[in-house]
């Protein structure tokens, strides 16, 4: 088998991968998932017109809050700090890039070469995120970017967020990942501090964990369980190049037993 670092550029374009190149076929079958989400004026769209929505949610938030405010008590009233949580990686930074370079090295993903594209500091914003963003500072609310990069990116991370004009791109807004992708106990400490009005994310997981189990009808019966809560507080975005719903099926190992699942599966289903 060719080294893969050495054929960088020309693994799209050259012949079709070998059936024992794993890492190749996997990373091809991502391509149209990644071509979507880096070049459809779809994409673009949806995100705007998910992040037009958390801003009138959020306005629609705040003006009940100052209801309230004239209805309680002032001792019961809640004086918590506003605030609302993101995600960051594909739902603030856009890293359809990063995926781009994989998909043309014939690489999955590898946490080297994501620790060198985020070293760059250099992911573009999401379509509408920054004014969004810069709408809730002014309305209030501190941002609170509860991420799964790994407290090493630190840095780069809140360089690029600052570059981009993100409000709270600093260290005491940012919660990275320290041992467990689970974000509740983060979740958690933001809210004992603030009062969360919304959540933003492209992974449901991004606002509970429950959703991490996908073993009933895909997690789709725990979607319906908590549709209220979601519709509530949480503005989801699309995500189509990875992410819980594709490691349902992949699973966990080498590239060459996620695609033997990937394939098994295309072979039990359909009609
Ligand atoms: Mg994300």
């Amino acid at each position: 088998m060719l080294l893969l670092s050495s054929c960088a550029g020309v693994r799209f374009s050259a012949n079709a991968p070998s059936s024992d190149d794993h890492a190749a076929l996997l990373s091809q079958q991502g391509a149209d998932a990644v071509l979507w989400q880096n070049t459809s004026a779809e994409a673009y769209w949806l995100y705007r017109q998910s992040y037009e929505y958390a801003s009138w949610k959020l306005e629609s938030k705040l003006s009940d809050i100052e209801d309230e405010k004239q209805m309680v008590d002032s001792l019961e009233w809640d004086r918590r700090p506003l605030a609302v949580i993101v995600d960051i990686d594909e739902t603030v930074l856009d890293n359809s890039l990063y995926q781009v370079n994989a998909i043309r090295q014939g690489r999955t993903f590898d946490q080297n070469d994501w620790r060198e594209w985020t070293d760059r500091a250099t992911a573009k914003a999401s379509p509408g995120a920054v004014e969004f963003l810069q709408e809730a500072a002014s309305d209030g609310c501190e941002v609170f970017y509860i991420t799964n990069r790994d407290v090493r990116e630190e840095a780069s991370t809140l360089k690029n967020l600052g570059d981009l004009g993100f409000p709270f791109a600093d260290a005491s807004h940012l919660l990275l990942m320290d041992g467990s992708s689970d974000k509740t106990d983060r979740r958690a400490r933001v809210a004992s501090t603030h009062r969360v009005l919304l959540l933003v994310g492209d992974q449901l997981r991004d606002f509970d964990e429950r959703f991490k189990d996908r073993t009933a009808n895909h997690g789709r019966g725990v979607v319906d369980a908590m549709s209220d809560s979601l519709s509530e507080h949480f503005i989801l975005l699309p995500n189509p190049m990875y992410g819980t719903w594709r490691d349902a099926i992949q699973g966990k190992g080498t590239d060459a037993e996620k695609h033997a699942r990937m394939k098994a599966w295309f072979e039990s289903n359909g009609y």
